[in-house]
């Protein structure tokens, strides 16, 4: 299927309030343009350099979105292109994170990442370590960044009922921040989760936002 094709099935498939990140990492900006040509104005890279300079290459309406691994190293490469950062997953990076957009002159919206697969290589906090985490003091002390939801991933195997249960996992954790640490602020909203091949339960299961990159794409090439 072409990519226009693919964005338009997605599109019609998608519940309405649910926002859909075109996850574009390592395709190539040819690709990105026809999906831009095709009406999608919202990307997700997982890296820095190479969002940094698909952002240069693209028109400026385009929002970009960073969904990797962030190392603190690269945040100054990130800060000045992202309006959403997905992939806050340790103190020190929403640290770094908070720093260089006050340094920068700007506010930056962040999501917190949930660690819930079972895969022992993914980052994030644990539920438990994230609602011990943001006590109201610490994102008071925030200067320049607004913590707008959380971000999670499930565990890659086939069992759908381990899928659910992932999902579930950040959607609690989200309704147990927005009672809590983040009542009466309405920023607090986003809930990422649910990739190309997860994404239907993910949004039964409540995610409003997706990441979905092969099946608009196709396969990466690494
Ligand atoms: C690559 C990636 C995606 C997209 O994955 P697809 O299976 O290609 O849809 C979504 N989220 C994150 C965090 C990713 O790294």
């Amino acid at each position: 299927m072409s990519i226009s094709v693919s964005l338009k099935a997605l599109g019609s498939a998608l519940p309405e309030g649910v926002v859909l990140v075109a996850v574009s990492k390592f395709h190539p900006v040819e690709a990105l343009r026809e999906a831009y040509d095709a009406g999608q104005r919202i990307f997700g890279e997982s890296r820095a350099n190479e969002m940094a300079s698909k952002a240069a290459a693209l028109p400026d309406d385009i929002e970009w979105h960073f969904i990797g691994h962030l190392q603190t190293n690269k945040v100054r490469t990130v800060v000045p292109h992202a309006s959403l950062i997905h992939s806050i997953d340790s103190p020190r990076l929403l640290d770094a994170v908070d720093a260089e957009a006050l340094r920068e002159g700007r506010r930056v919206k962040v999501l917190m990442q949930l660690h819930v697969a079972k895969e022992e290589t993914k980052f994030g906090f644990t539920p438990d370590e994230l609602t011990e985490y943001l006590t109201p003091g610490r994102v008071e002390a925030l200067r320049a960044t607004d913590i707008v939801g959380v971000m999670g991933i499930a565990s890659n195997v086939d069992d759908e009922e381990r899928i659910r249960r992932d999902f579930r996992d950040i959607r609690t954790t989200f309704d147990t921040l927005k009672a809590g640490v983040f009542a009466g602020k309405p920023e607090f909203s986003i809930i990422s989760m649910g990739m190309s091949h997860d994404w239907p339960i993910a949004v039964a299961e409540g995610a409003n936002m997706v990441r979905i990159g092969t099946t608009i794409f196709g396969e990466r090439e690494y």
